[in-house]
């Protein structure tokens, strides 16, 4: 449509953040490009992806960022940090102690953001559901908790891809506009 030619009326920044491995690249790679790689490369070889969406009239501009490996070592910088207004903080759940990070997590966060950002916590690989370790009740619990959106996600069929990153945009637009 001729929209696309025309301005962008909001560019949010989100940043991908959990666990090594739970799944951030692939996420964003199905979002983004509707891809998906079983031998996921540590990093997609850039600093952001950008995706253009339509919402209530309005064209908004998710410049969304992933880590090329840092969290392993528990160096992501503040630049990665800094000017976001959401975040998607993933853990996988076949793997408990990724789970257990997320309280770390949001210290993180909170210590580098606005304490008002926008957090959709993702419980990833729901297509791996007979290997589960974290209970989608206890999930939803946290994150009701802790005032968090939920979701449990799949990077490789695709499940609540969609829904993650475009409700998380959704609330963002809520808060500012
Ligand atoms: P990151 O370190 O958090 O960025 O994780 P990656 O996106 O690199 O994914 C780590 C591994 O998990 C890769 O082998 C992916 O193919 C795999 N993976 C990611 N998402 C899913 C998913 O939803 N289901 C399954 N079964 N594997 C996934
Ligand atoms: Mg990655």
């Amino acid at each position: 449509s001729d929209l696309q030619y025309e301005g962008i009326d909001y560019m949010f920044k989100i940043v991908m953040i959990g666990d090594s491995g739970v799944g951030k690249s692939q996420l964003l790679n199905r979002f983004v490009r509707n891809e998906f790689h079983l031998k996921s490369k540590a990093t997609i070889g850039v600093e952001f992806l950008t995706k253009t969406v339509l919402m209530d009239h309005k064209l908004v501009k998710a410049q969304i960022w992933d880590t090329a490996g840092q969290e392993r070592y528990q160096a992501i910088t503040t630049a990665y940090y800094r000017g976001a207004t959401g975040a998607l903080l993933t853990y996988d759940i076949t793997k408990r102690h990724t789970f257990n990070h997320i309280e770390k997590w949001l210290d993180e966060l909170h210590n580098h953001t606005d304490k008002n950002i926008v957090v959709m916590l993702v419980g990833n690989k729901s297509d791996l559901s007979s290997n589960r370790e974290v209970p989608i009740e206890e999930a939803e619990e946290f994150a009701k908790q802790k005032g968090l959106f939920f979701l449990e996600t799949s990077a490789l069929d695709s499940h609540n891809v969609e829904p993650a990153f475009l409700g998380l945009l959704s609330q963002i637009y809520m808060t500012v506009g």
